[in-house]
């Protein structure tokens, strides 16, 4: 153990009788099952956890719902408070916390260490945003009458969340639903168990020092099972669902049927355009890390580049030679700057698209493969490949969760725009240009139909002050900053009379 997982896991507070779903402190043990998480950096087993029944997820329902009648009475601005100190455990244990994603999902140390610093960073933001919860007045129509609209809570928010983002994407939901006055049952990736068992621990002593109620914070690990489980339960007013697009409808219509809320955060297909007047330094930085940070396996990470032909033949040779420099090994050694994908399935997937483009008539700038020897005993390392493409490709118009970046050429920017709007996903782009026409062009309503456009910057990397997500088969769902809360809270409409008569809106005659 030369980089201290143990002793991080200790730190935090994890142990062996602790390892299971909970309601807060007191883990609900269930059935025999055990679900072993293995580390993609090494193929070691970290831990086993215990998978939940449908016994256990009743119980969880059971004390979601009872915590629910309690935390919704409490001030927003001291559910506020809670929130905070949440944040404040969390700075406690960021390097641990971080070693252990990076360990169990086989992103970076750095990337880890980011990935914990979004959940402080939206703490801090809910922790305002617990004092302004605003809702409108509006001018009555009627004499002596009064409107406003006010944000109630909402009751269980169920959130099924990736492998890609163990803890992050718990974060942006959680501390906004509790500061909305909801409760939340979080089924962590079943790939990524042991984060989700870290945080859970971490809420759950918060909330038990203010001597509040079990169930405000629940984890339930499980798999698909416990997902559906959530989908169809009228228990659960809203289901924010973070993964693959297939999932997505599944849960979209599950939910749709009983008339519940979804939100939903799925896959991604972005794009960067490099255009003739892009910095090119900038260009090629913004889209390596695009392409590789994560191994490929952001839902905002860069798959294609859509490239002026005046300057395809420089950004292709440069990339090229980029690539040639990247150091792929163990994700905690900092040295190193793409690590493993998160299991052996990954790695068919990707060998597949690596056919699938070559079949279409793809051709290689940098040819993939798996890594063998001494460091890749996992069987999880792939190289990072370019292959030049054809948008319309089937395989190309396919979300792949691996680094393979595709390139495609244009010569005007209508054509490239079209290009980039061209998939079926809807969640991250960028423009790569020092010319405002070309900028703001992009960014006109007939530009990028992605729910993140940017200019000169990358696709991935958001920060968490803006509203997250994007549209068509990326789902729709916006999480994290702007006024993401609202769909965390039920809206209603209130108006009082405080005159002597009772006039009727739209001044409809009713008299007997
Ligand atoms: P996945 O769809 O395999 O699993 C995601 C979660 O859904 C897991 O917890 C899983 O157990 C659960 N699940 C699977 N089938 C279900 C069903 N029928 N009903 C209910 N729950 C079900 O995705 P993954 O491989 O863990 O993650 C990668 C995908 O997630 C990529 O497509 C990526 O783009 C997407 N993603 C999107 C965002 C975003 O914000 N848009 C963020 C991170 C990841």
């Amino acid at each position: 153990d030369s980089f201290g997982i143990i002793q991080s896991l200790q730190k935090i507070g994890l142990k062996s009788e602790n390892l299971g779903s909970s309601t807060g402190q007191n883990w609900l043990k269930s059935a025999e099952t055990m679900l072993s998480s293995f580390s993609p950096a090494d193929g070691q087993l970290i831990a086993q956890v215990q998978f939940s029944d449908a016994e256990t997820y009743e119980s969880i329902l059971a004390q979601a719902q009872l915590a629910f009648e309690k935390w919704r009475l409490v001030p927003a601005p001291q559910r506020g408070e809670i929130v905070r100190e949440i944040g404040n455990a969390l700075r406690e244990v960021k390097a641990d916390l971080g070693k252990l994603v990076s360990y169990e999902m086989g992103k970076s140390y750095q990337e880890g260490l980011g990935e914990v610093q979004e959940m402080i960073d939206i703490c801090d933001f809910a922790v305002g945003l617990s004092r302004q919860l605003y809702g409108l007045t509006m001018h009555s129509e009627r004499p002596g009458h009064r409107m406003y609209e006010q944000w109630h809570p909402l009751g269980i928010v169920g959130i099924i969340s990736a492998f890609n983002f163990p803890v992050a994407v718990w974060s942006w939901n959680a501390a906004l639903a509790w500061v909305c006055g909801d409760v939340c049952v979080w089924k962590p990736s079943e790939k990524a168990p042991l984060s989700g068992v870290a945080c859970q621990l971490i809420a759950a002593r918060v909330f038990a020092k203010h001597g509040m109620p079990e169930g405000i914070s629940n984890l339930i690990i499980g798999d698909y099972r416990i997902g559906e489980l959530m989908s169809h339960d009228p228990r659960i007013p809203l289901v924010s669902a973070t993964g693959s697009t297939r999932m997505g409808k599944l849960v979209g219509k599950a939910v749709g049927e009983r008339l519940g809320r979804s939100l939903l955060e799925l896959g991604g297909n972005n794009a960067i355009i490099i255009t003739e007047n892009a910095d090119l330094e900038i260009a090629i930085r913004g889209a390596l890390f695009g392409a590789v940070g994560t191994a490929g396996q952001r839902c905002t990470t860069t798959r294609r580049l859509i490239i002026q032909e005046s300057v395809y033949d420089e950004v292709k040779s440069r990339l090229a030679s980029a690539y040639t420099k990247l150091v792929i090994g163990n994700p905690l050694d900092e040295k190193n700057h793409v690590g493993p994908l998160i299991d052996q399935d990954a790695v068919k997937n990707y060998l597949s698209a690596i056919e699938k483009v070559k079949a279409e008539g793809g051709k290689a700038v940098v040819e993939g493969g798996v890594l063998s020897g001494e460091g890749y005993e996992s069987g999880c390392y792939v190289k990072p490949a370019i292959y030049e493409a054809e948008n319309h490709f089937e395989i190309v118009q396919h979300e792949t969760f691996a680094p393979i970046l595709y390139l495609i050429k244009y010569s005007t920017l209508p054509e490239a725009i079209a290009l980039q709007n061209g998939v079926p996903q809807g969640l991250s782009s960028a423009i790569m240009t020092t010319h405002i026409r070309e900028a703001e062009a992009f960014l006109s309503a007939a530009g990028s139909d992605c729910g993140i456009a940017n200019v000169n910057i990358g696709t991935s990397g958001a920060e968490i002050g803006g509203a997250f997500g994007g549209e068509k088969e990326t789902g729709g769902g916006r999480e994290s900053g702007s006024d993401a809360w609202k769909a965390y809270m039920r809206r209603q409409t209130n108006t009082i009379n405080y005159s002597t008569s009772l006039p009727l809106a739209q001044g409809i005659k009713f008299d007997i």
